[in-house]
């Protein structure tokens, strides 16, 4: 009987060195963020029209309502593909009708999550695994993107507790450049 307690003392002991281990080979294979849509001569496009700037921390809404972009907002054709950012498990596809609209959230190995929004289509399911580069919906302008003068773009976020982070700085692979 001993043993037993022996051997689970082991693997409860071990258990944060794995994990540790398993984050360290993950950031070894993916240390950036890969662009979600694809490249304009190594360049991604940020938004700008007269309802918003993508840039992340642009101001948004009106003046009693003022809060900031959570994210950045990359011009792309509507129907054009939509990539995972990083390797990952899909938590949630689906809908928020008023807001980020057909979007898809990704939980990373490295404690980040990315969140996708304004699809059109969804390609991902909720909880399987998805590698880089891998498709999960095309772009669009559902939710508040919806209007006429809005040009189509992705919302891309990257999260950590659930704070927005600026993906510009030091996430994004730099050899991609944002203009
Ligand atoms: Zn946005």
């Amino acid at each position: 009987m001993t043993h037993w307690l022996w051997l689970g003392l082991c693997c409860f002991l071990s258990a944060p060195s794995l994990i540790f281990f398993e984050r360290h080979e993950f950031m070894k294979k993916e240390p950036f963020y890969a662009s979600p849509v694809a490249l304009v001569s190594d360049k991604v496009l940020l938004r700008n029209d007269k309802f918003g700037k993508g840039a992340f921390g642009a101001s948004r809404g009106n003046v009693r309502h003022s809060r900031t972009h959570t994210g950045i907002d990359l011009t792309a054709a509507i129907g054009s593909p939509v990539t995972a950012s990083k390797s990952g498990r899909v938590f949630f596809a689906g809908d928020d009708p008023t807001g980020y609209g057909h979007y898809v959230e990704i939980h990373h190995p490295d404690g980040l999550l990315t969140r996708y929004a304004h699809l059109t289509q969804i390609l991902a399911r909720e909880g399987e695994w998805i590698k880089q580069n891998e498709p999960i919906g095309t772009c669009g302008k559902s939710g508040n993107a919806n209007g006429s003068g809005i040009i189509p773009h992705l919302h891309f976020e990257i999260r950590y507790k659930n704070q927005p982070l600026n993906p510009g700085s030091g996430l994004l692979d730099p050899r991609v450049r944002i203009q």
